[in-house]
């Protein structure tokens, strides 16, 4: 049983019932689901959640109801993982990856589909949509072919290849956009006023969404053995899954289920799409839009939907926002590889040099603990490695070769 019982605007306040609606009558502001927590105290408890599936639904008392039973095709529920050999290198006590490339569809874009269909179908949709970096479009095609549903799945046409494979795989129409994402979102905002019928997971079902993301929140938490980490750093993009970590621990504060302080939160950009992270280092009021230009496509959203909501986080519990350079990006995804056996997307290069940028100038503390969204795999972005992920060697097929190559490479010593 769910207890969302709204939803509310996040400007001004206005309640609605959990229907098909994304923005408020009374001012356009953004909405999002609210609880009964009161009435989830005692009822939502450790042994409650302990004993639910080993997806995001163990959580399904905190999102959104999907009905009759929700769309899961095991989203969640993915690794955090103690990296004692990236903690060394960067100079912290005690680091743990959230290891979200183990998902489905090898991001956590999953978990925020998996609720945006499950409400969908709750509402009556019959077919799944989206505006995407790539990511999104993935997971929205496979769960609407696991439910039997067409998908319309918008995309910036120049996007990595094996996001578009695995996107087209899933036989849903993909569209490839001539223009960045940016341009992306704008039709598929006009696309929902002429498809009234049509779910896009991240516009007309944003604020069922976008509560996926607490998952991430509560896994933490539970797999600490139900503490509170006191450190997060987060790739953003348009900033949501930021806040919902955020909203995520302090529905479990609310409830009980966790000691400890609620985390500080770190943001992670890549400098060619950095929008929130030069409003914060400027102390800019709004967030100026961008135009991308960076390796870390999943990211690149110059135009952030939750930008302000993200800077207003940050500002109130003292964290940070790294921007970091494509260069750094690739270097990071090597070192998260070579320390800690975890391929990373793009993405998660931006997260590890965030945060060491951090770490090196003093605003994450080395000796708290921290943890690091890991939110994509690097399957999804070979594009971005190819040119210096290759062999050490190519030799022919004889013994005297290979010494050579061995001798080459100092792993035999010469003689
Ligand atoms: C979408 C995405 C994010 C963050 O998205 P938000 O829009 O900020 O919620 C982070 N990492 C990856 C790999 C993504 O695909
Ligand atoms: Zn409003």
């Amino acid at each position: 049983m769910s207890f969302a019982i709204g939803l509310l605007c996040r400007e001004c306040g206005q309640t609605y019932p959990t229907e098909a609606r994304y923005s408020c009558e009374f001012c356009f502001g953004p909405l999002e689901v609210a609880y009964d927590l009161e009435a989830a105290k005692g009822v939502v408890t450790r042994e409650s959640i302990e004993a639910g599936p080993n997806s995001i639904w163990r959580y399904g008392a905190l999102l959104p109801d999907p009905g009759v039973e929700p769309v899961d095709l095991g989203a969640g529920w993915t690794p955090l993982r103690r990296a004692t050999r990236l903690a060394e290198v960067l100079g912290v006590k005690e680091l743990w990856l959230k290891d979200d490339t183990r998902n489905p569809t090898g991001s956590f874009k999953d978990r925020v589909v998996s609720c945006a269909l499950s409400s969908a179908r709750r509402l009556g949709f019959t077919t799944a949509a989206c505006a995407s970096t790539g990511n999104l479009a993935t997971s929205v095609a496979a769960h609407a072919a696991f439910i039997g549903w067409p998908s319309v799945t918008i995309i910036p046409s120049d996007l990595e290849k094996s996001k578009i494979a695995m996107t087209a795989i899933f036989g849903g129409t993909v569209l490839g956009v001539e223009g960045s994402y940016d341009d992306v979102n704008r039709l598929c905002v006009e696309l929902v006023a002429e498809h009234p019928d049509w779910a896009f997971a991240n516009v007309n079902l944003r604020p069922y969404y976008a509560e996926g993301s607490k998952t991430l929140a509560f896994e933490i938490c539970e797999q600490l053995n139900w503490s509170m980490p006191d450190q997060v750093v987060v790739p953003l993009a348009s900033g949501s899954q930021f806040t919902k970590i955020a909203k995520g621990f302090r529905q479990f504060m609310e409830l009980g289920l966790v000691s400890g302080d609620e985390p500080v939160l770190f943001g992670a950009q890549a400098t060619g799409c950095s929008p929130i992270a030069t409003a914060y280092a400027t102390g800019a009021e709004v967030v100026t839009p961008q135009k991308p230009n960076t390796i870390a496509r999943s990211l690149a959203i110059g135009n952030p939907a939750d930008g302000p909501y993200v800077l207003d986080e940050v500002r109130a519990h003292g964290g940070d926002i790294g921007s970091v350079s494509d260069e750094e990006v690739l270097e990071c995804i090597g070192l998260l590889a070579q320390t800690e056996g975890v391929f990373a997307e793009t993405a998660g290069g931006v997260t590890i040099a965030s945060l060491r940028q951090m770490v090196r100038r003093g605003t994450i503390d080395p000796n708290k603990s921290i943890v690091a969204i890991i939110s994509g795999h690097g399957l999804k972005t070979l594009d971005a490695i190819a040119d210096t992920a290759t062999v050490t060697a190519t030799i022919t097929p004889s013994l005297a070769s290979a010494e050579a190559a061995l001798r080459a490479n100092e792993l035999v010593s010469a003689q």
